[in-house]
């Protein structure tokens, strides 16, 4: 029985294929006493814990109460008192959007140790899945991430929509008309190149391409579902020649074990 406070570990598992997760989260993972994780987290990943580790589900299912964000934290400040080693497992990486900064602080505020072990962000893999380099010479030399939606409602995008080259816009799905309109709005091109990418790294993944103007209807009506990234610029016009759409969807069959199973040396 350990008796000394354990570690909470905030391990990105990254945007949807298991093994996007790094090295460090798998060894992590492998001896865990308690994995707290997100609704969205691989099956495969959850398998890599002990048999014996518990399993705590933090994610909101639809129709569901949600855990708050305080009981998470206190749960995972709790755990560790007890000695538990605890791996709080969050989509992409944990500081993108995720709210792990919050979880982060309360930990340390209440002398519990954070390990942080970056993960792969859907932010960046998404556009790169789809053939959307970020930055690419004489095209864009700017990046900006963006959140549709910030605590108090929708953000106001008026301020970054011109600051970059490239616009990154996480949890847009919902409003993605009026995140289109905003943008315009605040002075980019209604006839600029703009890209949904959906499900990314996930066999359901999809790729929009579009104008700014455009994109909401067409996303609409191909049935793009969440989770979905935005990407709006120029490099979007190199999608098509980086990763055609013939080839976008992985060739290989839905039951790839692969996908199930994580072989780690
Ligand atoms: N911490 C996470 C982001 C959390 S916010 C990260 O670093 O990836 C959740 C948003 O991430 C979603 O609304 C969507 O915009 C994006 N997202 C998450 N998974 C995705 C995926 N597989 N494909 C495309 N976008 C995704």
């Amino acid at each position: 029985m350990k008796r000394t406070v354990g570690t909470v570990h905030l391990v990105g598992a990254g945007p949807g294929d298991p093994r996007l997760l790094t090295l460090r989260g798998a060894e992590l993972l492998q001896r865990a006493d308690v994995v707290v994780h997100d609704r969205l987290v691989a099956d495969a990943l959850l398998d890599l814990a002990p048999q014996g580790a518990l399993r705590v589900d933090v994610g909101k299912a639809p129709g569901e109460a949600p855990v708050s964000q305080e009981e998470i934290s206190a749960m995972l400040v709790e755990h560790a008192r007890r000695g538990s080693d605890v791996v709080r497992l969050k989509g992409g990486d944990p500081f993108v959007f995720g709210r792990g900064g919050e979880e982060a602080i309360a930990c340390a505020g209440a002398g519990v140790p954070v390990e942080v072990v970056p993960g792969v962000t859907s932010a960046i893999a998404a556009p790169g899945v789809a053939g959307i380099p970020l930055t690419h010479r004489g095209v864009a030399s700017t990046v900006a991430f963006v959140t549709a939606s910030v605590a108090t409602g929708p953000a106001d995008l008026s301020r970054v929509a011109v600051a970059a080259d490239t616009l990154v816009v996480l949890m847009a799905m919902r409003r993605l008309g009026d995140v289109c309109a905003a943008l315009v709005a605040a002075g980019r091109s209604a006839d600029e190149p703009a890209a949904l990418v959906s499900a990314a790294t996930t066999f359901e993944q999809h790729r929009v391409v579009a104008t700014l103007g455009t994109l909401a209807d067409d996303a609409e009506a191909g049935g793009v579902e969440p989770p979905a990234t935005l990407v709006v610029g120029d490099v979007v016009t190199l999608a098509e020649t980086i990763v055609p759409s013939a080839e976008r969807v992985p060739a290989r069959e839905a039951d790839d074990p692969a996908l199930g199973t994580l072989h780690l040396v």
